[in-house]
């Protein structure tokens, strides 16, 4: 093989064959991935099925804390995760460009097969198309996820309730930060690092030790400003946001002082947004901060009847705004 990527690689015919067995089998291989017929035999698990689909188009393809590939499987198993399911299998779609590394490639799918096995699912149906030079950036992947609902109710934007708070299980804005900074071939003073990380197995613990969770969202694109206004909208209720409480490191809050960026609207990979009645705030607390990805969880608010639909921020000083959605596009290909 060469170390370029050839047209006929996506062909379907011997290219391909070669291509799919020396890099995509040998870095995601498994029983079922390996039956080699038209589409994927799964067993049907216990209970309801949770689907989620995304394409990850990221720019640049490599940054710190990660790359396009683990971006891929993470995105994906964590929007499965957060209706309390356990995601199972995915599928992934590559397109790939004429001319693109194939050490890169390598790398990328390799990266897709540890993330894969560290968030135990198993890549059960995939595919390949290679687009001349100049007609795709390098390479975009596309992730289905498939998993067992485990909580009974299942946790919904549309189940906050006044009375709920709002728990973050870590900092804002790494992601974007990081990548926005990559990307401009900015250096800060501390190192930044994006948080892409697969939150199932700690959401596993946190709904089946507390049945009563509400709302779980992870706030990517759009960053916490919107998934939480997205939530007020869908439930019918208004939620106040304590400014203080969110955590942001410093080197994030100092890197978007600099590009003027809010890093409540930067985007996150790895961070989970908890709603659940107040009650059950310190146990969720525990089960997450035990966890290394929610060692720094904390409550930034609470649900209440009052502005439905609506989010305010409260200040440090005292004073109140209206915490609005993303407006525009603040970050193209973020993921
Ligand atoms: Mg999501």
């Amino acid at each position: 093989m060469g170390n370029k990527l050839l047209l006929d690689q996506g062909s379907g015919g011997l290219a391909s064959h070669r291509l799919v067995n020396e890099v995509f089998f040998r870095h995601l291989g498994n029983p079922i991935l390996g039956r080699m017929d038209d589409a994927a035999l799964l067993p049907r698990p216990k209970g309801p099925l949770a689907v989620s689909t995304d394409s990850f188009t990221v720019d640049p393809i490599f940054f710190p804390g990660g790359d396009i590939g683990s971006l891929a499987v993470h995105g994906t198993v964590n929007d499965v995760a957060m209706l309390g399911a356990k995601p199972l299998y995915l599928t992934c779609g590559f397109i790939l460009e004429e001319g693109f590394d194939l050490d890169d490639l390598d790398r990328i799918v390799a990266s897709m097969g540890q993330a894969a096995r560290k968030a135990r699912v198993k890549v059960v149906a995939g595919d390949t198309k290679v687009v001349p030079r100049g007609t795709a950036d390098k390479i975009f992947i596309n992730t289905t996820g498939i998993g067992e609902v485990v909580a009974s109710p299942s946790p919904s934007g549309h189940r906050a309730r006044p009375g709920d708070v709002v728990i973050i299980s870590g900092s804002m804005g790494d992601h974007g930060l990081t990548v926005l900074s990559c990307r401009q071939g900015l250096a800060f003073d501390a190192p930044v690092e994006s948080d892409c990380a697969s939150l199932n197995h700690l959401i596993l613990k946190l709904v089946t030790g507390l049945p009563a969770v509400h709302v779980l969202r992870d706030p990517t694109r759009g960053g916490l400003a919107t998934s939480v206004n997205e939530i007020a909208q869908q439930s019918g209720v208004g939620v106040t946001l304590e400014e203080d409480a969110i955590p942001v490191k410093p080197v994030v809050r100092a890197g978007c002082d600099i590009l003027g960026l809010d890093p409540l609207y930067l985007a996150n990979e790895g961070k989970i947004i908890c709603i659940l009645p107040e009650k059950h705030a310190a146990k969720a607390l525990t089960i997450m901060r035990r966890d290394p990805l929610g060692r720094d969880a904390c409550i930034i608010g609470r649900v209440g009847a009052e502005n439905p639909g609506k989010v305010v921020m409260r200040t440090g000083l005292g004073g109140r705004r209206l915490l609005g959605m993303l407006e525009g596009e603040q970050l193209p290909r973020i993921c």
